[in-house]
C-alpha cells in the first residue's frame, strides 16, 4: 500500500501540474474530450452491454436506455451549450460604483475526484465526468469495485479516447477510496451511500474541499384512488416499469414504497400483478428483461429484509429467490410493520411495500415524518393534492404521474436534500457544480462619491 500511496501522490501531483499548464481550460480541449467520450460510447457499445450484463444482468435495451443512451444525450447537450456556459455574464453594480462594469467569469475548480456507485456503473461514472470536462477541470474517477466488468472497461478502454494527462481512472475498493480521500482535491463529487458520504465529508473538511454528495434513501410514491381505468392502467405500468425494469429496483430514485388509500389497495395490487406478468411473464426468473442483484451480500441483505416473520406474512405477490442466479422475484407486500427493516432502510431491490392510509392526504404527514427523500412521486389527478405536495413536502425532486423520467432531463437539477444528499448536477448544473463563478469588477479612475472616504461630515447619505 505504501508503494501505491507514493505512486498515487506522484500521479495526483502530475495531474495538478498539467492543470496549471492551462490546457484543460481551452474550449477546444473540452470539445475534444467530450467527443472522445462519445466515440467511446459508440465504438465500445457492445463491450458496455457485455459488462453491464456481466455485472448486473441488464438487458442491452435497459443498458442503452439508462446508461449509454442517456450519456450520449447528455454529451450532445453539453457540446451544444458549452460555449455559452463558458462565456462570462454581465452583472449590475450599485450606483456607488458609478462608471464601472462587472461580470461573472466561470473558471474550473482544478483537480476533482469523482467516486461512483455500482448500480449504473457506466452512467454514474461518466455523467459527472461530462460536467467536469465541460468546465475545464482535470480529474480522477474511481468507479465502484462492486461492478468489476464495468470498472475494468472504464479503466482499460476509456483512456484510449481521452487525454490521460488530465483524466485518470483508478480502480479499487474501500482501501483505494481511503487513500484517494487523503489527497488534496479542489472538489469531491461522490455518488453512493450516506455512510460513506459522511467519511467523504470528514476527509474533505481537512482541506476545506467542497463536496457534492449524491446519496439515496427511501423514495415514496403516493397513489391516488383513480376512477378512470386508463389512468389506473398507465400508473400501474409506470410504477412496475420503474421499480422492476430499471436495475431491478437497485436505483437511488426507484420507488421504495407506495402509499395508497385502504379501499383502493385491492384494485391496485391486482393491477400491479397484471403489469408484472405482462412485463416479465409468469416466471420472471426466465425473463431476460430483469436485472440481477449485484452480489451475494446485497442478495442476503434483501433476503433478511423479507425474513422477518411479520414482513413475510405481508407478501401478497412474489417472494421467491434464487441465490445461485442472484435473482429475486418482483415482490409486493401489503402493510408490513412500519418498524421493520423494510420500512426503515432503503430497500434498493425488487421488493415493493404498499402502506395503506385512511385518506390519501395522510400521505403528506407520513412522508414529512421521515427523512427528506431524493424524489417523491405522486400519481394523482387531484390538483389540490398536487398543490399541497408542492408546497408542504420537501425533496430533491417531486414527480407527478411518472417515475425515473426526471433523471433524463438536462434542464432539471438532479440531487438530494437533507439526508438524500447535497448539491446538484445534469445539464448546466453539471457545468456549475465543477465551476467557480468569479466576480470580476472593472472600475474607471474618473470619479468617486465624496462619502467613500473620510473625513465625513453631517450630511445624510442617500444611497
Ligand atoms: P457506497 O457508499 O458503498 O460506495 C460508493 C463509492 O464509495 C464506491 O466507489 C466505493 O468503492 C467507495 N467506498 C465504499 N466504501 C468506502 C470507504 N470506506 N472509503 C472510501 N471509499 C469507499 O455506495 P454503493 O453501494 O455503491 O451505492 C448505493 C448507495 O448509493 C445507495 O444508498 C443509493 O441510493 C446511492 N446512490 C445514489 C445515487 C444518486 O445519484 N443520488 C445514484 C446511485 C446510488
Amino acid at each position: 500500500m505504501m508503494v501505491f500511496i507514493e505512486e498515487l501522490e506522484r500521479d495526483v501531483e502530475g495531474i495538478r501540474e498539467y492543470y496549471r499548464s492551462g490546457k484543460t481550460k481551452e474550449a477546444s480541449w473540452r470539445i475534444l474530450q467530450l467527443k472522445g467520450l462519445l466515440l467511446f460510447l459508440k465504438e465500445k457499445e457492445e463491450d458496455i452491454f457485455k459488462a453491464l450484463k456481466q455485472d448486473l444482468g441488464k438487458h442491452h435495451c435497459e443498458a442503452y436506455r439508462d446508461e449509454a443512451g442517456t450519456l450520449i444525450k447528455s454529451i450532445n447537450y453539453a457540446l451544444s451549450n458549452m460555449k455559452q456556459w463558458m462565456s462570462s455574464k454581465k452583472a449590475k453594480l450599485p450606483a456607488v460604483a458609478l462608471l464601472s462594469s462587472a461580470e461573472l467569469v466561470p473558471e474550473p475548480l482544478g483537480l476533482v475526484l469523482i467516486f461512483s456507485s455500482w448500480n449504473f456503473p457506466i452512467g454514474l461514472s461518466l455523467e459527472p465526468l461530462i460536467g467536469a470536462i465541460a468546465s475545464g477541470n482535470t480529474m480522477v474517477l474511481k468507479p465502484s469495485e462492486l461492478a468489476p466488468a464495468s470498472s475494468s472497461l472504464l479503466a482499460n478502454a476509456l483512456p484510449l479516447y481521452l487525454d490521460n494527462k488530465a483524466i485518470r481512472i483508478i480502480e479499487g475498493g474501500q482501501e483505494v477510496g481511503q487513500q484517494l480521500l487523503q489527497q488534496k482535491w479542489d472538489k469531491i463529487f461522490f455518488t453512493g451511500s450516506a455512510r460513506v458520504g459522511q467519511m467523504v465529508m470528514t476527509a474533505a473538511a481537512k482541506h476545506l474541499t467542497p463536496v457534492t454528495l449524491e446519496l439515496g434513501g427511501k423514495c415514496p410514491a403516493i397513489i391516488d384512488s383513480f376512477s378512470w381505468s386508463w389512468d389506473k392502467e398507465v400508473a400501474a405500468n409506470r410504477i412496475i416499469g420503474a421499480k422492476y425494469g430499471s436495475c431491478a429496483g437497485q436505483a437511488c430514485i426507484a420507488i421504495d414504497y407506495l402509499l395508497v388509500e385502504k379501499k383502493f389497495s385491492p384494485t391496485l395490487v391486482d393491477l400491479l400483478k397484471v403489469r408484472i406478468e405482462n412485463m416479465f411473464g409468469e416466471n420472471p426468473k426466465a425473463s431476460n428483461s430483469m436485472a440481477r442483484i449485484i452480489n451475494k451480500q446485497h442478495f442476503f441483505r434483501l433476503k433478511n429484509l423479507l425474513n422477518d416473520p411479520a414482513v413475510k406474512d405481508s407478501i401478497v405477490y412474489g417472494g421467491s429467490m434464487d441465490e445461485e442466479n442472484l435473482f429475486i422475484e418482483p415482490t409486493i407486500l401489503l402493510d408490513p410493520p412500519l418498524e421493520a427493516g423494510i420500512m426503515r432502510d432503503e430497500i434498493f431491490g425488487p421488493l415493493l411495500p404498499i402502506i395503506t392510509l385512511n385518506k390519501i392526504e395522510d400521505g403528506i404527514n407520513f412522508i414529512n415524518s421521515r427523512p427528506k427523500a431524493l424524489t417523491i412521486y405522486a400519481f394523482t389527478n387531484n390538483e389540490t393534492l398536487r398543490r399541497r405536495m408542492v408546497s408542504e413536502t420537501s425533496s430533491g425532486s417531486l414527480v407527478f404521474n411518472d417515475a425515473l423520467i426526471q433523471y433524463a432531463a438536462d434542464s432539471l437539477p438532479f440531487g438530494g436534500i437533507g439526508e438524500s444528499g447535497m448539491g446538484k448536477y445534469h445539464g448546466k448544473f453539471s457545468f456549475d457544480v465543477f465551476s467557480h463563478h468569479k466576480a470580476v469588477v472593472r472600475r474607471s479612475f474618473l470619479t468617486d462619491f465624496w462619502f467613500r472616504f473620510p473625513p465625513w461630515n453631517n450630511q445624510k447619505l442617500l444611497l
